[in-house]
C-alpha cells in the first residue's frame, strides 16, 4: 500500500513538474517589434503607424528611438538625421514640418507616448539615443525623457534602453523604479546587477560569444533581451535558451513561432 501511495505521489509530482515546465516554456519569450512593426506592413520605421501595427499584432513591446532637437523637444527617429536634417541642431518648429513617407509628421515623444497609452497590452520600449554633440546633451535627453514619461503618465508602460551607460544610470537615478536595460554588450551581468539594472539587451553575437552570460543573468534575476533577430534559426537558438524578449523586425514570424510552441 505504502509503495502504491509513493508511486502515485511520484507520478503526480512528475506530472506537475512537466506541466510546470511546459507552461514556463510556453510564451516565456516575448516579442518586441524593433522600431515598431514596419517591415511587413509597409509603414515607416518609428512612425505612429508602426506602433499601431505592433499593438494590433499583440506584441509584448514596441521599440522606438528618441533624440532631442536644438531647443530640447524630443522626437522619434532612428538616425541622427532625417531627410538630410540634423535632429540635434535643428529647432522643433522646423522638424515639425518634416513628413514621413506615409504622410505622418515626424512624431514627438509626447505624441508617441500619448498614442501608446490608449492601450495597456504593448509596452513602450524607449531607446534614448546618445548625443553626437556632447555627453551633457545625452544626459539632458535622459532627464527630458523621464520627465515626459511622468507628464504623460506612462511610467507603468515604459521600459528604457540605451547604448550609453551613463544615460542608463541617469534614468535609474531620476526614477529608481524604472526598468532600464543596457544595449552596448560590454558589461557583465554581475556589473549590471550591481548597478540595479533591469536587464541586458545585447546584440545576438554578444550572447553567442559569451554564452555563459545567459545563465549568469538568469541566476541574477536580470532580464535578457536580444536584438535584432530576424531569421528563424536564430530565433530558435534564443527560444531554446529561454531569453525573456527577442527584438525583431519580423514580429509576425516570431509571434507565429512562439504561439506554436
Ligand atoms: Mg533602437
Amino acid at each position: 500500500m505504502k509503495r502504491k501511495v509513493l508511486l502515485f505521489t511520484t507520478l503526480l509530482l512528475t506530472t506537475f513538474v512537466f506541466q510546470g515546465m511546459n507552461s514556463a516554456r510556453k510564451n516565456r519569450t516575448k516579442v518586441i517589434a524593433h522600431r515598431g512593426a514596419w517591415k511587413n506592413t509597409g509603414v515607416p520605421q518609428n512612425s505612429l503607424a508602426s506602433l499601431q501595427h505592433a499593438i494590433r499584432l499583440g506584441c509584448y513591446g514596441s521599440e522606438f528611438d528618441v533624440h532631442m532637437s536644438a531647443d530640447s523637444v524630443l522626437v522619434i527617429n532612428h538616425d541622427h538625421t532625417i531627410q538630410g536634417v540634423a535632429l540635434e541642431t535643428t529647432p522643433a518648429a522646423q522638424l515639425a514640418a518634416i513628413k514621413l513617407s506615409n504622410g505622418e509628421a515626424l512624431p514627438t515623444l509626447e505624441a508617441y507616448l500619448n498614442a501608446g497609452k490608449k492601450q495597456k497590452q504593448t509596452r513602450l520600449i524607449l531607446e534614448i539615443k546618445a548625443s553626437q554633440v556632447s555627453k551633457e546633451r545625452s544626459l539632458a535627453l535622459a532627464e527630458k525623457c523621464v520627465e515626459m514619461v511622468r507628464k504623460t503618465k506612462t511610467r507603468a508602460l515604459v521600459d528604457y534602453i540605451s547604448f550609453d551607460y551613463d544615460v542608463c544610470k541617469k534614468v535609474k537615478e531620476l526614477d529608481p523604479k524604472a526598468q532600464v536595460a543596457y544595449l552596448n554588450g560590454d558589461k557583465t551581468p554581475e556589473q549590471l546587477a550591481a548597478d540595479g539594472f533591469y536587464g541586458l539587451d545585447y546584440h545576438h553575437s554578444i550572447y553567442k560569444k559569451n554564452e555563459n552570460w545567459i545563465k549568469e543573468a538568469q541566476q541574477k534575476g536580470l532580464t535578457l533581451n536580444v536584438w535584432t533577430v530576424n531569421d528563424q534559426p536564430l530565433m530558435e537558438w534564443f527560444l531554446e535558451r529561454n531569453v525573456d524578449f527577442i527584438t525583431t523586425d519580423q514580429p509576425e514570424l516570431l509571434l507565429e513561432i512562439t504561439k506554436a510552441q
